[in-house]
């Protein structure tokens, strides 16, 4: 969706809302589509002494396989971006502002750039999952495995040794 904020733009004090479904279910992270229902949107531009500010809202749902169990895990995502946007940057530029020199942006592109940069690099599905028996495969999350009676961790096998 492009946004016009030329009316923003020329009058101070002048707000500007959308509020959309972006699909961004071809964007892929590792491997997978994680985001396979629409992304909500909404977006408002406030112009505050010349500078428009973007306040961007993002709920969607993620979807993706845990780092270590592999069950595929659902998590409900809200993230909210904020961009200063100028018609012209002056001196050198600055990551802080987004230059639109035809009052137009690409909310779109914007807002895949945003949730990309923002999707966490290790996902699990719980802070404390136990992952997956490395002789069996057994999800350890549904109990433990054979393997895990006679197998020592070497951890826990230098501990005894200091311990004893
Ligand atoms: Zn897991
Ligand atoms: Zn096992």
């Amino acid at each position: 969706m492009l946004l016009d904020l030329k009316n923003v733009f020329l009058n101070e004090g002048v707000h500007r809302l959308a509020d959309y479904k972006l699909d961004l279910s071809s964007v892929a992270v590792d491997g997978v589509n994680p985001m396979p229902e629409p992304v909500a949107v909404t977006a408002e531009a406030v112009n505050t002494a010349g500078t428009v500010r973007l306040i961007i809202k993002a709920e969607f749902l993620y979807s993706r396989p845990c780092d270590r169990c592999f069950s595929l895990t659902n998590t409900n995502m809200s993230l909210e971006f904020e961009h200063n946007l100028v018609v012209s940057l002056s001196g050198d530029s600055n990551d802080d502002y987004i230059e639109v020199p035809d009052y137009t942006i690409d909310l779109d592109e914007l807002v895949a750039t945003d949730i990309t940069l923002e999707l966490p690099l290790k996902y699990l599905c719980r802070e404390d999952c136990k992952g997956l028996c490395q002789s069996c495969g057994q999800n350890l999350n549904n109990g433990e495995c054979k393997c895990s009676k006679t197998a020592t961790d070497p951890r826990l096998e230098v501990l005894r040794q200091l311990l004893s």
